[in-house]
């Protein structure tokens, strides 16, 4: 059975103390809730701290970083290797809409990504998702997760996480609706391995996320604005498990 999970990506935001305090109340507020997998993605600067508070990615709830270079080292100024990662985090956001968008990271650059944290021991959380909705959002879709998972064999499938991220509904007052979602969620389940769980990110809210995860499709959330808020984080985590475990 794949794992039910939800991921947080406070992206560019919070300062050193209130990503603390975040990391602690969600740490605290999430410790009896055993049956699904929570990841919080603070920016890079914070990951060390963060993992000591959170205790190192032990138990249910995991550490992510938001982005990594495909390369291990060298001279790339402000650039962060899967290797460098790997010492403090589990998981790692790859091809998020934003990076594609604001730093022109091609499918050819996110399958390198992908590689490089497969390589390092890390999970990749690889998001797709189509610009604008039209007739064709699929096939692009489709398109779009295959050029990302260029050279990945079929073990390694089994070690990934996708996200399904309609561009138009992250960071937006609109999400997709969950039969939507499940509908390219289907299709993209076919690119993947049975074990690849596949969550939904735009726009999640407590309001609309027990119609997302009542689709046994949706494997999970991933989370923007709500996760940077730790009373409503620990809502839609308690959430995701109380639907996860019935269905
Ligand atoms: C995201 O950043 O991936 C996201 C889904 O953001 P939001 O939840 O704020 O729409």
């Amino acid at each position: 059975m794949r794992r039910p999970l939800i991921i947080g990506n406070w992206k560019m935001n919070t300062n050193i103390s209130d990503a603390v305090v975040l990391a602690t109340v969600i740490r605290d507020g999430v410790e009896d809730i055993s049956n699904v997998e929570i990841v919080i993605c603070p920016p890079a600067i914070w990951l060390t701290e963060v993992s000591e508070i959170i205790h190192k990615n032990i138990g249910h709830l995991g550490l992510g970083a938001q982005n990594i270079h495909y390369l291990t080292d060298g001279s790339y100024t402000g650039e962060v290797s899967a290797t460098m990662v790997r010492d403090v985090a589990k998981y790692v956001i790859i091809g998020h809409s934003e990076r594609r968008n604001s730093f022109a990271e091609t499918n050819g650059i996110v399958a390198r990504k992908v590689a490089a944290a497969l390589d390092a021991g890390l999970v990749p959380i690889v998001c797709v998702g189509e610009k604008k909705k039209s007739e064709k959002s699929a096939v692009e879709i489709v398109k779009q997760l295959k050029e990302s998972l260029v050279g990945i064999n079929k073990n390694e499938l089994e070690q990934i996480v996708v996200a399904y991220e309609p561009v138009w509904a992250v960071g937006a007052d609109e999400p997709a609706t969950p039969e939507y979602s499940a509908q390219i969620i289907n299709q993209l389940r076919a690119i993947v391995s049975p074990q690849t769980p596949i969550i939904y990110g735009g726009d999640v809210s407590s309001g609309n996320i027990y119609s997302f995860m009542q689709r046994p499709e949706i494997d999970g959330v991933l989370v923007g604005r709500e996760s940077l808020n730790g009373q409503n984080f620990i809502k839609l985590c308690r959430i995701v498990a109380e639907y996860k475990k019935i269905i």
